[in-house]
């Protein structure tokens, strides 16, 4: 399952901090953030569910740039 989310972040490299963050959370198979368009597409695994998985993606993105957002 592929989901897209907004997200606010000041620059692009911490946009690809969030990324790498993001890419680690269980649950999440891949992930890429678009700064341009402040946009994140995560593809989550079998059987992971979205409503559980995104505040363990925010909290680690929030650990790596505690400036960002994902509107979850
Ligand atoms: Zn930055």
């Amino acid at each position: 399952m592929k989901k897209s989310y907004k997200i606010e972040v000041d620059c692009a490299n911490c946009a690809s901090k969030m990324e790498e963050a993001a890419k680690k959370t269980d649950g999440v198979k891949d992930a890429v953030v678009n700064f341009m368009a402040l946009k994140m597409n995560v593809e989550f695994e079998d059987g992971a569910d979205p409503k559980e998985v995104m505040p363990r993606v925010l909290a680690g993105c929030k650990k790596v740039e505690d400036d960002c957002e994902i509107f979850i």
